[in-house]
């Protein structure tokens, strides 16, 4: 017989574990699928808006991310300005206030997971790969088919159907629903460096405006790991990123040089300012980047 609940959320990415977590607490029963066996370290995301606040507030997860970010929040907005383009931090009225809160993606999942495991009404199935979303028109449930990490078939049966599963969003290409938008001619590079920062007065998620060399820089770890990020041409090729690298922190990193540091992980990500034609499509809808992939804030810094 299928697993049966009002909600099945396809993606247990932060916006998967985040609705999960919210409808839970609202005391609606709610189904989880992950891909990936377990939560997954990569590149992304790490800083935090100040908007967002009141909602990690209602949730219940503000102090658990507070305490996590701790150490690692408090950047500023930074500046290459004069002749010798040095690097110079914004005044106050520029930089915000509060300031972003730093919180690498996958610890923040681990946070949601671990709030996520204490409320009732929620099921978080790792390593469950939703392969198929059946949505018959007038029927007032959705099927979903996956497949588990060791090559299991499982069905699901829920009211409603809702996909959190990333920007190439297998719930959005099986409902037929288009994206609308450009991709812009520039790739984001995110990779993880250790270099002390903090020797040169650098905390929390720092944002350096500059036409050309444009990024956004923040520690992960409390022992030195940095997440550095830039743009570059969307035709480069990976050795082209690796070429051109050294030249990008020559011009981003403060200190003296020749520059001594060391690339933990590298990986390219396209840049987006795409939304999907609809958001819903019967009982089926669309959340996070599945519905929205949108990565220029980088670009809009220079
Ligand atoms: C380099 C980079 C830096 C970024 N920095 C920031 C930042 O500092 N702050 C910020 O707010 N945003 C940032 N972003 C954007 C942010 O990472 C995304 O908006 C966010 O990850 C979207 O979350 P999501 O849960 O919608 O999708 P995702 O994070 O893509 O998660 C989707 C999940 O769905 C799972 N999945 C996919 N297909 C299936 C399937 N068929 N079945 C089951 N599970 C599936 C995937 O395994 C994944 O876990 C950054 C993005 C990039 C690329």
């Amino acid at each position: 017989m299928p697993h049966q609940s009002t909600i099945l959320i396809i993606g247990g990415g932060p916006v998967g574990l985040f609705l999960a977590l919210r409808l839970a607490q609202s005391n609606i029963s709610v189904t989880l699928l992950e891909a990936h066996s377990s939560i997954p370290a990569d590149t992304k995301a790490m800083t935090h808006m100040p908007a967002v606040f009141p909602e990690f507030k209602k949730a219940g997860v503000y102090n658990d991310l507070e305490k996590a970010a701790k150490g690692l929040t408090n950047g500023k907005i930074w500046f290459r300005r004069g002749s010798d383009k040095s690097i110079i931090a914004a005044p106050p009225a520029v930089a915000s206030t509060p300031g972003p809160m730093t919180v690498p993606q996958q610890r923040f999942c681990e946070i949601l997971a671990k709030h996520l495991g204490r409320v009732p009404n929620a099921k978080v199935l790792m390593g469950h790969k939703a392969k198929n979303v059946n949505l018959e028109k007038d029927s007032e449930r959705v099927q979903v088919t996956a497949e588990t990490a060791s090559g299991a078939t499982v069905e699901f049966v829920a009211s409603w159907v809702i996909g959190a599963d990333g920007g190439k969003s297998i719930t959005r290409r099986l409902a037929g629903i288009d994206m609308q938008g450009e991709t812009l001619p520039r790739q984001l590079v995110s990779t993880d460096v250790r270099y002390p920062f903090e020797s040169y007065g650098w905390t929390g998620g720092n944002f350096l405006a500059d036409r050309e060399n444009f990024g956004l820089i923040g520690p992960i770890t409390e022992n030195g790991l940095w997440r550095v990020s830039f743009g570059v041409p969307a035709d480069y090729t990976n050795a082209d990123i690796e070429k051109v690298l050294p030249r990008k922190f020559d011009a981003m990193f403060p200190g003296p040089r020749p520059l001594n540091y060391k690339v933990e992980r590298c990986a390219p990500f396209g840049a987006h300012q795409l939304c999907a034609e609809k958001m819903r499509k019967g009982r089926v809808l669309l959340v996070g980047d599945a519905a929205h992939r949108k990565l220029n804030l980088f670009f809009q810094l220079c």
